[in-house]
């Protein structure tokens, strides 16, 4: 059976771009929509570093192509140095935010708890919480994957069905991110059928669940071939305007 779900791409440019080469890869991402010979049948979307969110707005505005932040404060707002708030997000139109990316768990130590408050505020302000998880190698390796992809889960979950039903799940298998080794499709479906088997526990079964890890123009389609994949979360190969599009046409 076809799926229902939208196909999703979402293009997570880390700490990488400046106003000049932003200026290029815009263009070009917005002219290959624009002048796209068939429709592109594909919610497409760019997160950018927070200074540049302005520079994406305008460089998008009426344009089929979405954006999003990387990262959002549980907090509403006042002395919390460095954080961004969803408030100064919706100054910006964010239509997405990215929350527990593995490098912010790992990096800055986020706690699936936190990643959950994150979510929270987003949805507060009508943003869309795209909420990444994934295991390590160590994790897999362990025969832990399922598990921790539960616990990670498990907060978010806890926030409800309606709550849950207007947020994006991105699997993405920490050993897959940057490394060129792709999660094969038949390993990414097992945890994203685990992932919605989850989700149905909670009435929110029909959410999009990314695949995020390596993806590239030639492994995308027999990804998004698998029945429970609904688009990707894509960092390296966001870069360049011609593999993102040829990602979000695959
Ligand atoms: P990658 O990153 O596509 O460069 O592996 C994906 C991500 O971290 O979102």
């Amino acid at each position: 059976t076809a799926k229902t779900r939208q196909r999703l791409v979402i293009g997570n440019w880390k700490m990488n771009g400046s106003l000049a080469a932003n200026e290029v890869l815009l263009k070009g991402i917005r002219e290959g929509v624009e002048n796209a010979t068939a429709p592109v049948n594909c919610t497409i979307a760019v997160c950018p570093s927070f200074p540049y969110l302005g520079q994406v707005s305008q460089a998008l505005a009426d344009s089929p192509v979405s954006w999003g932040a990387q990262d959002v404060s549980l907090q509403e707002s006042g002395a919390f140095t460095g954080e961004v708030s969803a408030t100064m997000l919706n100054d910006f139109n964010c239509t997405w935010v990215l929350v527990g990316h593995s490098e912010r768990r790992a990096l800055h130590g986020e706690t699936s708890e936190q990643v959950a408050l994150k979510a929270q505020a987003a949805l507060a302000h009508n943003i869309t919480p795209v909420v990444c998880v994934g295991e390590t190698l160590q994790d897999r390796e362990q025969e832990k994957t399922l598990a921790v992809i539960q616990a990670q889960l498990a907060p978010v979950l806890a926030l409800g069905e309606q709550a849950v039903n207007k947020m994006v799940i991105a699997y993405e298998p920490v050993w897959a991110i940057g490394t060129g080794l792709t999660a094969s499709p038949e390993q990414a479906q097992e945890v994203h059928a685990y992932i919605r088997a989850q989700l149905n526990t909670v009435g929110a079964g029909n959410v999009q669940v990314l695949y995020g890890g390596s993806v590239k123009a030639a492994n995308a389609a027999s990804l998004f071939a698998m029945s429970d994949i609904d688009g990707a979360l894509v960092g390296g190969a966001a870069l360049v305007a011609e593999e993102f599009l040829n990602i979000a046409t695959a």
